[in-house]
């Protein structure tokens, strides 16, 4: 059991992890249990990328909503009908929260009935046996997996495998499921699977899909890793014409969508995150007509994604207006406005920008003006002060960059000359240790007492002084030698400074002892 906690632990990003928290921490106040279920699960379990979270809580979660909004998640859809949340949670965490549900198919395509039900009643209504697995993030049980189709042995043996004879009568959007999962997976259909699969192909069952189920894989494409391959084979088994009537790859622009993703991926490694989803379904549907484009985005259920998609055109014109524009006159301020202008709008840009200035400007954002960050003169800073330690260094270390960047500061000599005015004042010296008190601090006086009484003894002896005592050093000379001889902090030191006094003392006052004798 702890094992599976640990699995996922690892195997989610830290964003992630964060919204597992989330989201278990507002079911567990509202009272619901809560599992992690479907792609998550069997993601985690066979060391696939974990794209997305599925939540399962046993009671309505669409009353979570306004606590999950307070926690910073973004609802971006809600479906009153099968009680499902589409959110993204903090850290661009795409997620669903879904009632417990049992699905009673009573005539081909038209939709189940639902009634709320346990997570395990819930499991039997799941497409394939890899995705019908649940782990529990309930108190007492946190980290169990149910797994009451074996689906983890399916995983080990890489196959697709439906859960009853009638899955895919019941519900032909598993027929586009399972060539997408075999398609990114690279798994075959179990036998039987196969066999089901082949003949609801022939029954051309297809037919029965619902607007509902068309609109929820068509999004799922948005989500692929590699949109185009997945494309490929849904043309191959006849499934994108019912996903959109007139849909092939022909319509599909794949050089722009194969560029896309590879400024995608070096954006990533630059530490940008832009969510691709909008411009790959620009892409998916480049030579599309309006109307077709039009019908695929009602039924996307994702609000916010079909938004974003409607809009990139138009606020891609708008950035690349503002980069033609005096706000992008300089490197630095253009620098300044392609930092802040939102990820997903770069990266469009980047692939569709027409104008040699604009594309210009976004390929110097990405690789001459970076290696400039590189000039940025730390030895210089270092050495007047400027330290990550001050609060005003971010913004000095920003001004510098600027500078570079227009080619303002270019010179050692200049680089100085800038950085000196802001240096900080040089540190103070440091104080002098505070007086001491307690037992420490006693015997830290008695050590320079002796210490003292030794000098004055050895100097009385040498002046000879009459009464053969020594004077009584003026207060300012004992703070002086105790402030020499106060141990610091370790006892055994200062029990050597006393025993050096005490010695001192006796050898002192011997020797003015036999000088008076003489
Ligand atoms: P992905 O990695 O594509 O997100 P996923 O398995 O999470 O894969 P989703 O479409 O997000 O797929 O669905 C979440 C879960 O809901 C699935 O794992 C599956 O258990 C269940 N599910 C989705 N669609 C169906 C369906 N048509 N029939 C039965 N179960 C389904």
């Amino acid at each position: 059991m702890a094992d599976y906690i640990y699995t996922m632990e690892i195997r989610l990003t830290p964003d992630q992890q964060r919204g597992v928290t989330l989201v278990q921490d507002i079911a567990r106040a509202a009272g619901m249990n809560i599992y992690l279920t479907g792609g998550a699960v069997r993601d985690i379990i066979s060391g696939l990328p974990i794209r997305d979270l599925d939540f399962t809580v046993q009671g309505n979660p669409l009353r979570l909503q306004k606590d999950l909004e307070r926690a910073g998640a973004t609802i971006a859809a809600a479906d009153d009908d099968l009680k499902t949340l589409y959110l993204v949670l903090p850290g661009k965490v795409r997620s669903e929260i879904s009632m417990a549900r049992t699905e009673r198919y009573e005539k081909t395509g038209k939709p189940p009935i639902i009634a709320s039900a346990t997570i395990i009643e819930d499991l039997r209504r799941r497409d394939f046996t890899v995705n019908a697995m649940a782990l529990s993030l309930n108190p007492g049980s946190r980290g169990l997996l149910m797994d009451p189709f074996n689906g983890a042995a399916d995983i080990e043996a890489k196959l697709l495998r439906v859960l009853h004879n009638y899955a895919f009568v019941e519900d032909p959007s598993r027929l586009i499921r399972a060539s997408r999962f075999a398609a990114r997976f690279h798994w075959p259909l179990e036998e039987r699977t196969q066999a089901r699969f082949a003949s609801a192909k022939e029954n051309n069952y297809i037919e029965y899909i619902t607007d509902r189920a068309i609109g929820y894989e068509t999004e799922q494409l948005a989500y692929e890793e590699d949109p185009l391959h997945i494309i490929r084979v849904l043309e191959k088994e006849e499934w994108l014409n019912v996903l959109s009537p007139h849909w092939s790859t022909a319509k599909v622009d794949s050089a722009g969508l194969g560029q896309l993703l590879k400024t995608r991926q070096q954006m990533n490694e630059l530490g940008y995150t832009p969510d691709p989803a909008p411009a790959v379904l620009y892409f998916l549907t480049a030579r599309l007509g309006d109307k077709d484009i039009a019908d695929m985005r009602k039924l996307i259920p994702r609000k916010d994604l079909v938004e974003a998609w409607r809009d990139l055109e138009d606020n891609a014109k708008d950035l690349a207006k503002r980069l033609t524009s005096k706000e992008a006159a300089t490197p630095s301020r253009t620098w300044k406005l392609l930092s802040e202008a939102r990820p997903e709008m770069v990266l469009f840009l980047a692939v569709t920008a027409r104008q040699q200035a604009v594309a210009q400007k976004i390929k110097n954002f990405f690789t001459k003006w970076r290696q400039v960050q590189q000039k940025i003169p730390l030895a210089e800073m270092t050495e007047l002060h400027i330290t990550p330690q001050l609060p005003v260094y971010p913004k000095i270390a920003q001004d510098v960059f600027m500078l570079l960047l227009d080619g303002k500061l270019r010179s050692r000599t200049e680089i100085l000359k800038f950085l000196k005015p802001l240096a900080p004042p040089p540190p103070p010296p440091p104080p002098p240790p505070p007086a001491k008190r307690g037992r420490a601090a006693k015997a830290a006086a008695a050590a320079a007492a002796a210490a003292q009484a030794a000098i004055a003894a050895q100097s009385a002896g040498k002046k000879k002084s009459k009464g053969g005592v020594a004077a009584v050093p003026a207060p300012q000379a004992v703070a002086k030698v105790e402030a020499v001889a106060a141990p610091k902090h370790k006892p055994e030191k200062h029990k050597a400074a006393k025993k050096a006094a005490k010695k001192a003392a006796k050898a002192a006052g011997k020797k003015a002892k036999g000088k008076k004798r003489r």
